[in-house]
């Protein structure tokens, strides 16, 4: 990582954030504290960048929402306090669409954060926030969360590499639930080595979770230069078709030539039910989110309507008046699947169709050893474009939601830049537990193929 400490980040956030929006809180304190003091570990005096989804103790984690407004949480994430055992700062805390429900952060409640490359457009969602302070220089790493590709499709958008991890590799102690069979905490990084360096101190087993599981490896930064002669690297082609923008895939073709270039094997894979890994996401996410979003109700944390002196009018105009529309929305699609006349037309029929793409993956994964596909099927769009239409802002998880429903790992690393000056992103897939091959492959892509193109960054001060 490079020689940024975390003043410095605080900063450059301090001077970009009103062009864009990327902070929700910047940590002046927490950055000078450490300046002072630093505290010795693999991470010492590293910045990073927190999702506002992720509780930090002292510091406001209100997942973008008026509903839970500058919340103060009484303990610190796991993921959290194993950066801060290590050394590392967290120097603020990132704007996201509200409670990580989209895929441009436009549906923030404190507005929309601008992508570094083109200030006219998204960022991406809805971890948009970490990804722009990353691509704008401001932090090297910083964390995100997925559950449906909220890492790597704003990581494709800002030019960045981001990593979603097996389910179940960092724990979710912390992370305030959207759906807990999808959610995982995400690491961007400027480069590959300090996701590496982030994953090997976040990751591992957890009492506080249990979904978490140990299985031993937690040094992902030994392997980042291994030769990868040989490796089996699959291609869904029939993925690469209808939908997706021409000068995205001649990019993530280019990127397979050079693996094959470089040694590695490339075999036809295919992915039989891929076609309805969104129909299936959104039945899923929106059941698990119209549950674990009942907790918020005016009595517990955060936001409770005035004028409302009887309780389920209480709980009804706090509702209203705290949640954002596409909130609401999900809430009522998953209370939808969820009732008892759909339950079995759409949420158990929604449950077996997960298993058979689970299946897809088990196959393709017999024959090679990553998967590489477009991470979104076009780049970065502008802001407003899709905000009136919610079904083409849910094709943007085309590529990246089998993966949650899966519980695989996931990576996008920027591949080219397109005749507008946008960045691209390649996705890998592997096998549970394959962090550590997915990381060394976008190594040593990265390390051959910069990007030919920056953000522009125009604060003076930068
Ligand atoms: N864009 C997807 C959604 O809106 C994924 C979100 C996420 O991964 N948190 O649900």
């Amino acid at each position: 990582m490079s020689e940024l400490n975390a003043v410095t980040a605080v900063e450059r956030a301090e001077a970009l954030n009103e062009e864009l929006n990327a902070f929700l809180s910047i940590e002046r304190e927490n950055a000078e504290c450490h300046a002072k003091e630093p505290v010795d570990g693999p991470l010492s005096g590293v910045p990073i960048a927190v999702k506002d989804n992720i509780c930090t103790v002292g510091m406001r984690t209100g997942c973008a929402s008026k509903i839970l407004g500058d919340f103060l949480p009484q303990y610190d994430a796991t993921a959290v306090e194993r950066l801060n055992a290590a050394g590392a700062v967290i120097m603020g805390k990132t704007n996201m669409d509200e409670f990580a429900m989209g895929s441009s952060n436009e549906n923030s409640a404190y507005g929309t954060v601008r992508n570094p490359w083109d200030r006219e457009r998204v960022p991406g969602g809805s971890s948009g926030g970490s990804a722009a302070a990353v691509a704008s220089g401001i932090v090297d790493v910083a964390l995100g969360s997925e559950t449906g590709g909220s890492v790597r499709q704003p990581a494709a958008f800002c030019g960045i590499t981001g990593l979603k991890p097996t389910y179940g590799r960092i724990s979710r102690y912390g992370l305030v639930a959207f759906a807990s069979s999808l959610d995982q905490i995400g690491i961007f990084g400027k480069k590959s080595s300090g996701i590496a360096a982030v994953l090997s101190v976040i990751s591992g087993d957890d009492k506080r979770d249990s979904t978490t599981a140990d299985v031993g490896d937690t040094d992902f930064l030994t392997g980042l230069e291994d030769d990868f002669k040989g490796k089996r690297i699959g291609v869904p082609t029939a993925l690469f078709g209808e939908g997706l923008d021409a000068e995205v895939r001649e990019a993530v073709e280019a990127g397979i030539d050079w693996y094959k270039e470089n040694g590695a094997e490339i075999v036809e894979v295919s992915l039989p039910h891929s076609d309805y890994s969104i129909a299936v996401y959104y039945i899923i996410a929106t059941a698990e989110a119209s549950s674990n979003l009942a907790r918020f109700d005016g009595v517990r944390y955060g936001y409770r309507a005035e004028d409302a002196p009887e309780l389920r009018q209480m709980y009804m105009k706090t509702r209203e008046e705290g949640f954002g529309e596409e909130v609401k929305r999900r809430i009522m699609l998953g209370t939808y699947v969820l009732s008892s006349g759909y339950y079995d037309a759409y949420y158990a029929k929604a449950q077996k169709v997960r298993t058979l793409l689970k299946r897809d993956f088990e196959e393709a994964f017999a024959a090679c050893d990553a998967i590489v596909t477009p991470t979104s099927p076009s780049t970065a769009f502008k802001i407003g474009e899709r905000s009136d239409d919610p079904l083409a802002m849910y094709l943007s998880d085309i590529y990246t939601a089998s993966a949650n429903l899966a519980g695989i790992p996931g990576i996008s690393v920027p591949c080219g830049i397109a005749s507008d000056g946008l960045p691209i992103g390649m996705q890998l897939l592997g096998n549970h537990w394959s962090e550590g091959l997915l990381l060394n492959l976008t190594s040593r892509f990265e390390a051959d193929n910069p990007l030919s193109g920056s953000p522009k960054i125009h604060s003076d001060s930068i």
